[in-house]
């Protein structure tokens, strides 16, 4: 199908909505409109049981776990992508060329009203980043600029290094210490299943360079953020204070990191200089890509299935998040080729710029209006490649068995029962505040964090049968939650408040 887009970007010029031309809504000739209760008795299959699944309803989901296990297109999905894209953070040009890709592939695929909504990213530019030994010797360390970062004078900045252990560490500590000086937090990231090692050291890296800034430090380096030992710094976005000045954040890989520790064990000053020419530039437009497979009878009520369309700059972007991208899109096309599709309308959302600040997602948000009401769950792809291992939730406790009917739908997969505290993923964050449902299928992340926001996030990474598993999970869960005779509460105004 020919799809003409309209050039995007020319200074806030917005993407042209785009349709794919497939049949508009469902006439119905007036014949049609037999009574309703002869209809039901007809169209609606019997519930065993008061469930909120019919057999048939189970046995499709049995068959599209079956079909999904089987082989699906996910793989040359995420591989189209990083092929014909790459890289792709906020502002950068393949952030447009990403925004076509989806819009072009969505409809390619058959989605019916696929639709950008126009978002406005900030701009960050990476520059080059240098941080060597001052003396006597010349050794340089690999690092990367933080995500934000501001860059350095030309001359950079010469300064002691300050080893600190943790952000805590740090905080403690008087200005008279810290000022001057290049400061180290020497804190390793554990790895773990759950990819909670990262939730414990990522402050580092977001709050790390206005901690370090107000103490009047000159520069902040952070052991990366992530579990490779190889030589791949690691970056992310940082949150500068207003209250504090910006100073220069840089990571360096692990092995680095290890080699800055061993120069400082002995005790004697270690000096080192630190330059990077990171900036930022005016703020530019990017866009969420949206693409449904419209429902039968409860069309106006919506299942939402995201990921994030950007990626940092220095790997493929194929782990983060191409392969989210590629899950939602095969799950959700898997359940448009179904024979009986199910009663709400499955919404894939590709968010964009999650990386640098959440603006897809927020913008979402902000625009849903009364639809709010209506997105009556909502799930995210945003751990990598790994398999599915375990389902959590965050709906109405009476909801929780439906969610455990899911996980034995999945039984092949042998999923652990998780918690009903998910948080379903960074982009849905602004939705669950109003109040929309999450469901977690979460991956597993124990390798997740080697490449992760690193140069070696690339297709390499990615299994294609790990993927299919991930997609089985994902097109079954989505299709029960779209087939579900009731719904799945909403989240309490106290939970919201929490957010
Ligand atoms: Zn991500």
């Amino acid at each position: 199908m020919a799809i003409v887009v309209r050039e995007p970007l020319a200074k806030g010029v917005a993407f042209a909505a785009l349709f794919t031309g497939e049949k508009s809504p469902r006439r119905f000739s007036r014949w049609a409109k037999v009574p309703t209760l002869a209809l039901c008795a007809v169209l609606v299959p019997a519930l065993a049981g008061g469930a909120d699944w019919s057999e048939q309803q189970l046995a499709t989901a049995g068959a599209l776990r079956d079909r999904a296990l089987s082989g699906t297109s996910a793989y040359e999905h995420v591989t189209s992508l990083v092929t014909e894209v790459g890289p792709r953070s906020a502002g950068s040009s393949g952030d447009p060329a990403a925004v076509r890709w989806a819009l072009n592939k969505l409809a390619n695929l058959g989605f019916s009203h696929v639709r950008s909504q126009d978002v406005l990213v900030p701009r960050w530019v990476r520059g080059h980043a240098e941080v060597a030994l001052a003396g006597p010797t010349s050794q340089s360390l690999v690092a990367v600029a933080l995500g934000g970062s501001v860059g350095t004078s030309d001359e950079g900045v010469e300064a002691q290094v300050l080893e600190v252990a943790s952000l805590d560490a740090l905080n403690a500590l008087p200005a008279a210490t810290v000022g001057g000086k290049i400061v180290f937090i020497n804190q390793r990231m554990e790895r773990t299943r759950d990819g909670a090692g990262y939730g414990a050291a990522v402050r580092n890296r977001t709050e790390g360079p206005s901690a370090a800034g107000h103490l009047g430090a000159a520069a902040l380096l952070i052991r990366s953020v992530g579990t490779s030992e190889q030589r791949h710094a690691h970056t992310g976005s940082i949150n500068y204070r207003v209250d504090a000045p910006r100073i220069p954040a840089l990571s360096l890989s692990n092995p680095d990191a290890d080699q800055l520790a061993r120069w400082l064990k002995p005790g004697k000053p270690v000096r080192l200089r630190v330059k990077s020419t990171a900036r930022e530039l005016p703020a530019t437009w990017s866009a969420n890509v949206i693409g449904e497979i419209p429902g039968t009878e409860r069309a106006n009520e919506i299942v939402l299935l995201g990921a994030h369309l950007d990626s940092w700059d220095l790997g493929q972007g194929a782990i983060d998040d191409g392969a989210g991208v590629a899950i939602v899109i095969e799950a959700a096309r898997l359940i448009g080729r179904l024979e009986r599709k199910p009663a709400r309308t499955v919404r894939v959302v590709l968010f964009a710029n999650e990386e640098f600040g959440l603006s897809g997602a927020r913008e979402y948000a902000r625009l849903v209006g009364d639809e709010a009401a209506r997105h009556v769950i909502a799930a995210e792809a945003d751990l990598g490649a790994g398999a599915v291992w375990r389902i959590r939730s965050q709906v109405a406790p009476e909801a929780v068995p439906a969610v455990d009917a899911i996980r034995e739908a999945l039984k092949p997969l042998a999923l652990e029962a998780g918690d009903n505290e998910g948080r379903g993923g960074p982009d849905l964050g602004p939705l669950r505040a109003l109040g929309v449902p999450v469901l977690d299928l979460a991956q597993d992340a124990t390798n997740y964090f080697d490449v992760h926001h690193t140069v070696n996030d690339t297709l390499a990474q990615i299994d294609s049968k790990t993927l299919n598993q991930v997609v089985a999970a994902y097109a079954v869960a989505t299709y029960m939650a779209a087939s579900k005779s009731g719904d799945f509460g909403r989240l309490p105004a106290q939970e919201q408040q929490q957010r």
